[in-house]
């Protein structure tokens, strides 16, 4: 069955086309600028040509349309017809607590998912925009919702519960959630299949270094601590995002610079982070790791900053489970960069890691990066949310 996987944001929107029985890619791409001038679809089969059509996408109907359009063309499609769509799986952001797992999308899972927007009012309607945009143009295809928040759900309550007072809790549902859920399942698995052993025997940290990053602490398969909180803005230094801090600063730089309680949230989202920290150089850490190699202050405040953040968590969470038996890293830094995975893995000595810098310089396969002797894995595994995704919504409808 081919299932199709839809990652919809507010102007921009991902799509895989994937066989979820071989789990082979079929074609891939995305819609840009949607509802915007100059809006564009990129899309490339497997092994073909990547192709790039501008085109009016006054909304996310339009958009859909031309997805499926490019995926039946009769040249350059991979499909004949929409009835080789088996199914639909939509990326959903936040899930709150009504959702510990993925579901098969009814109305009633619409309104539940809309009463979780709250909580994430910048990507929870738009993903329900794309689900409502492939309803209307492919009604009587299942869809299934899979969650960013859900993973995380099984964390114990003096995990998820914030030190403020109860009724915010009762009344609000303020606690933390946690992300990248999607990600830190699958990585999980799979390094668990890599080291050859049960995944309920093992305490593993995952840590999802990305533009967006996180840690999560996985205990027997379980997620039982994550650094993301109620929003993506705790935990780790991200791109542009400050992870924690004091939350005096929020009233104090607002006081100091005459700023709303808005424009403060707006700097600390996306201001801050590495990008902050280089004195607004870059946030992308390719940027930052050649002024780190120049010994330049910018990129060197900010990664030093960044892997020790990082290292902190890892010590946070070997002492949440009581040990720790692999650290594993992905995403697009965590994957691609040996110098941050050496960084980190500096600070994790009294762990007896040992990294094997033969195996730490390889990219794109699952890895074990550690030397044979390291008393602690080290792990380097590539994530695909969107077979993650695919996955999912075949377990679900087959
Ligand atoms: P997101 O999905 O959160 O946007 P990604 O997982 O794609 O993020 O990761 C993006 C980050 O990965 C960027 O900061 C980028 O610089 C970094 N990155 C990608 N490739 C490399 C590389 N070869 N070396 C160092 N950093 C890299």
């Amino acid at each position: 069955m081919n299932i199709l996987v839809i990652n919809c944001g507010s102007s921009s929107l991902k799509f895989q086309l994937i066989d979820a029985v071989s789990e082979k890619l079929i074609a891939k791409g995305l819609c840009e600028r949607i509802g915007i001038d100059g809006s564009r679809i990129v899309y490339q089969p497997a092994g073909g040509e990547k192709q790039i059509t501008e085109t009016p996408m006054p909304d996310h109907n339009k958009a859909i349309q031309l997805v499926l359009d490019a995926l039946t063309n009769a040249e350059t499609g991979v499909v004949k017809s929409l009835s080789e769509i088996g199914a639909v799986g939509h990326r959903i952001v936040h899930g709150g607590e009504k959702f510990a797992s993925s579901v098969v999308i009814t109305e009633d899972v619409i309104s539940a998912i809309e009463e979780c927007s709250d909580l994430a009012p910048l990507h929870n309607p738009a993903n329900l925009i794309g689900v409502r945009a492939c309803q209307n143009i492919m009604p009587g295809t299942p869809m299934v919702a899979v969650f960013d928040t859900a993973f995380h759900q099984t964390m114990p309550e003096e995990a998820y519960i914030y030190g403020i007072p109860y009724r915010y809790y009762e009344k609000y549902k303020v606690r933390r959630y946690g992300f990248h859920g999607t990600s830190h399942s699958y990585v999980s698995k799979r390094a668990a299949g890599v080291l050859g052993e049960d995944i309920g025997k093992l305490k593993l940290i995952v840590c999802h270094l990305g533009n967006g990053a996180s840690v999560s602490a996985v205990k027997y398969g379980k997620s039982v601590d994550t650094s993301m909180g109620l929003t993506p803005l705790e935990g780790l230094i991200m791109g542009t995002r400050s992870g924690d801090l004091d939350p005096a600063i929020i009233e104090f730089i607002a006081h100091k610079e005459g700023k709303s309680l808005e424009e403060v949230m707006q700097i600390l989202n996306k201001e801050s982070g590495v990008l902050g920290l280089s004195d607004q150089f870059s946030s992308d850490f390719r940027d930052l790791e050649d002024s780190y190699q120049q010994g330049k202050p910018e990129g060197t405040r900010a990664m030093k900053a960044f892997a020790y953040r990082v290292a902190k968590y890892i010590g946070a969470y070997t002492a949440a489970m009581n040990g720790v038996d692999g650290i594993c890293f992905t995403a697009g830094l965590g994957e691609n960069s040996p110098l941050i995975r050496e960084m980190i893995c500096g600070y994790l000595g009294y762990l007896g890691v040992a990294l094997d810098p033969e195996q730490n310089a390889k990219r794109g396969e699952d890895l074990v990066v550690s030397t044979k002797d390291s008393g602690t894995k080290i792990l380097v595994i590539p994530t695909n949310e969107e077979l993650a995704i695919a996955r999912e919504t075949y377990a679900l409808v087959k």
